[in-house]
This record gives C-alpha cells, structure tokens and sequence, in this order.
C-alpha cells in the first residue's frame, strides 16, 4: 500500500486526537471516577464505563464544544505526519462531531504550520454520513478507530484503515495502524501530485 497523500483523510477522535484518554482524565479529576481507558472495549462507551449518565453527557458536552480550549493532545507522531503530508497536499478530516469549528481551531492550535484554508474539516454529526462526504472526492483510503465505519467505507468502495483502539478489537479484514509512525510508512513520499501549492505557512 502507498498512498498518495491527496487520496487520504481521516477521522478525528481516536485517530488524530487521543480524546479518550482526554475523557479518562476528566472523569477522574471532575468527578473522582476510574476508569481505566484498556477496559473501553465498546464504541458505544457509555455501555462499558461505570459512571454517572449526567456526568458523561456533561464531559462530551466539554469536549464537543471547547476541545481548543483543553488538554485534547495530538495522537504521538500526528502533527508531524499531518504537517508534512501538508507540504504536499491540503488534509480532509471528517467527523462525526455535530460542529466543524471547534475543530478548526484545534488545528490552529496544534498544527500551527497549516494555512487554515488547508484543512477542511468536515461534520456530519452521524458515522454513516462519512460516506456523503467521501463519495465524489479524490479520497480513496481513510483512517478511522471505529469499525463500523470501516464496513461501511468498504462496502462503498473506499479502503479503510482502522486505527487500532481497545473499541475495536473484533475480528476483521481492514489494514489496521497502531501508530502515525505507521501511517507515515503508507504514504509515497515521492509522489507529485498534481495539486504542488504548499499548505504550510512560510
Ligand atoms: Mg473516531
């Protein structure tokens, strides 16, 4: 697999952001509550963590609304894989989060090289909506940590990759990454692409 860098997008939580360690941290320094983040072994993670419902409604709401404001750190490696596929090529992020801006200035926060016009991030406020976004773009490989999107992608013809994730853990067919460090040893490096304009601030 080499993956030209404008053929690629990708997920946001659990893939570029590490919010659920995020969300472990908050539950424990908010509300006192444990949770060990290996033992999130479902998507739907609400069914696997013992917590107060009120209590994790009001930690998504936090990390919905005000993730450029948080601690909301970058997966290992993702701002320096990001910013040099940036050099080569503008970055497709597509989420299922209900808002773009937030994110937006995440990534103005974080990868502080990107011309913001260079990122387009993409909302759908619903997993199964990804597909909208992809269909009739240039994206033919994405990175995601939940399977379930990763069928679906498939079965519309665009090669997923799952990130891995103690959510996602059943068997499956999909190429899976563990890092960006693998993610970077997919990309060809050498590839023009016919779109040259740099993304990165000079
Ligand atoms: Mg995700």
């Amino acid at each position: 697999m080499q993956i030209t860098p404008s053929e690629i997008a990708f997920d946001f939580d659990g893939v570029i952001a590490d919010t659920f360690r995020l969300f472990v941290s908050l539950a424990k320094s908010r509300y006192n509550v444990e949770i060990n983040y290996e033992d999130i072994t479902d998507y739907e993670f609400l069914n696997v963590i013992d917590m107060d419902r009120e209590h994790a409604f009001e930690l998504i709401d936090i990390l919905t609304n005000y993730p450029h404001e948080l601690d909301l750190m970058p997966n290992r490696g993702a701002v320096d894989v990001l910013t040099r596929m940036a050099s080569m090529s503008p970055l497709l992020c597509v989420t299922a989060r209900p808002f773009a801006k937030p994110i937006e200035q995440w990534f103005e926060k974080h990868l502080p090289r990107l011309l913001p016009e260079c990122i387009q991030v993409a909302a759908t406020g619903i997993s199964s909506k990804k597909l909208d976004i992809l269909s009739g773009t240039r994206v033919r490989y994405f990175i995601d940590d939940r399977l379930d999107t990763c069928v679906m992608l498939a079965d519309a013809g665009i090669t997923p990759i799952l990130y891995t994730q103690p959510w996602n853990q059943r068997p499956h067919s999909f190429h899976e990454v563990g890092s960006w460090e693998e993610i970077a040893s997919l990309i060809d490096w050498n590839s023009s692409s016919a779109d040259t304009r740099t993304c990165l601030k000079p």
